[in-house]
């Protein structure tokens, strides 16, 4: 069976490893950073993420689901927080089983490459950074780090880390699949080599820091614990995703630069004084507000999109490396995993014409990224503004009213994304048309009842 050569081990890279590793495939799968089971787990990024739908799908098929869902906590609905302390819970969907799941990444990401690590012919070599690749010949050319020299977080933007000290090691497969993320080296290589490569990266001016709610003097959460916790103010927002120790994750996304921004807000007070009034009643629960808020880095959020995903029958890009979208739908990861599927069924579709399921791939799923990028950036706009007004959960409200009214009809876009496996582009044009039917409707409504009036009132 053919060799395959893996960059990147974080989400979606153990689990393809796993997927082909099933279909008999001989996998080295390669990752810069330490095995995350020695505790020393370096993610960079969110430490809890929304998994829903299409990524239960994708561990079903390999059945580590409930497995992973055993550690995940179940998320009803959004929890608004407005800034007199009050709360309004909007469920997620009509039906109360359909719920989004909070999950650690490290244990994720654990669960994944253990699930690689059950097939004999995967082999899983960390510390083993990527700094090139070989398109025409599949080969990666890797330097293996030290565990003192694991890349800084600062470095994950160029993808290479002053690490050169290490060991060098060629490595050659009949195919190289990038796995590596957002800043990807494979992708890098494609750029070099493909002429007339797309690329285009997209930065929001927000960024965003994690900061902590900790469990309770009796270890419980200290919020309603099945809920996304939302603190929508406009232009910025603060949500926390609950974690199984009875603590919380927030994340505050905020402008970079402004008046009020991560720049302005550089003492002890500045931060208190814009707790104080933007969040009143989360700062109590946050003893170490400030240590967080210094400690913790910014994060940027970029969408990223690339065409095409793969050059002849050797090198294909999954994941954040093809298509990275900022977090506001909690899809990146759910959709890094559909590839997963998609390009195993793909693979499996052809098995003799490598070229082609690559091709096949990248045809069914380029459309469906692109889609998602766009549903991701206007549900910032929706979650940081539009949740807290009364027309919105009026517009959820009717929503779930229409749902029960047209089963199997008439579905919500949030539902659709969520709660199935509806491409992610014929779920955003499918939502575009109901809109249009509903608005319609309404208005028809409203013109037949002001002739009704009309004609019962005369002069
Ligand atoms: C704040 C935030 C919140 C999010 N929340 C959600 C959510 O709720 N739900 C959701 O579905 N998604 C969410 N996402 C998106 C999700 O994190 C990504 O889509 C997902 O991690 C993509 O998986 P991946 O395997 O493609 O990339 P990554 O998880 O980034 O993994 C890439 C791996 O490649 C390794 N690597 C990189 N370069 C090299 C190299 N040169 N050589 C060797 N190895 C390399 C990295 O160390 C890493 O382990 C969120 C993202 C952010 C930033």
């Amino acid at each position: 069976m053919s060799k395959f050569v893996l960059i990147g081990s974080g989400l979606a890279g153990g689990l393809l490893a796993a997927y082909l590793g099933r279909r008999g495939y001989d996998i080295d799968l390669y990752e810069r950073r330490a095995d995350p089971r020695a505790g020393n787990f370096v993610g960079g990024r969110s430490i809890n993420l929304a998994l829903s739908t299409r990524g239960i799908h994708a561990l079903e098929q390999l059945g580590i689901a409930d497995d992973v869902l055993r550690y995940a906590i179940p998320m009803r609905g959004r929890m608004i927080h407005d800034k007199s302390g009050n709360l309004h819970f909007a469920p997620y969907d009509r039906d109360a089983n359909k719920f989004i799941n909070s999950i650690g990444r490290a244990s994720l990401n654990t669960a994944v490459i253990e699930a690689a690590q059950r097939y004999p012919n995967v082999r899983v070599h960390f510390n083993h950074q990527c700094t090139n690749v070989n398109l025409d010949s599949a080969t990666a050319h890797l330097i293996e780090s030290s565990l003192e020299a694991e890349p800084a977080l600062s470095d994950s933007r160029t993808g290479v880390s002053p690490a050169d000290a290490g060991r060098q090691i060629i490595q050659k497969g009949e195919a190289v699949i990038g796995v590596d993320g957002a800043f990807s080296a494979v992708r890098g290589a494609m750029q070099r080599r493909i002429e007339d490569f797309e690329y285009s990266e997209h930065y929001l001016a927000h960024g965003y820091k994690e900061l902590t709610i900790p469990p309770g003097s009796d270890g419980g959460w200290r919020m309603e614990k099945e809920a996304l916790h939302i603190w929508p103010r406009k232009s910025f927002m603060m949500i926390a995703l609950p974690n199984p120790d009875g603590s919380f994750t927030c994340t505050l996304f905020w402008e970079f630069e402004g008046p009020r921004s991560f720049a302005t807000t550089k003492t002890d007070d500045h931060v208190r004084r814009f707790f104080d009034e933007e969040f009143p009643d989360a700062v109590p629960l946050m003893p170490r507000l400030l240590e967080d808020f210094k400690e913790n880095p910014t994060g940027s959020l970029v969408t990223i999109r690339c065409a095409p995903w793969y050059y002849k029958d050797k090198i294909a890009l999954v994941g954040d490396a093809a298509h990275a979208v900022v977090p506001f739908y909690g899809q990146g990861m759910n959709a890094a995993f559909e590839d997963c599927v998609v390009l195993d069924e793909c693979l499996a579709g052809f098995p003799n014409d490598r070229g082609r399921a690559f091709a096949e791939y990248f045809e069914r799923r380029k459309k469906n990224a692109d889609a998602l990028a766009d549903l991701a950036v206007d549900n910032f706009i929706e979650m940081r503004d539009k949740t807290a007004s009364r027309t919105f959960r009026a517009k959820k409200k009717l929503d779930h009213f229409l749902e029960g009214l047209l089963p199997g009809i008439y579905l919500p876009l949030y539902t659709m994304v969520t709660f199935t496996r509806i491409p992610y582009a014929s779920a955003a044009r499918r939502a575009r048309a109901q809109d249009w039917i509903v608005f319609a409707g309404l208005f028809g409504a409203v013109i037949l009842l002001s002739i009704l009036l009309f004609r019962v009132i005369p002069g």
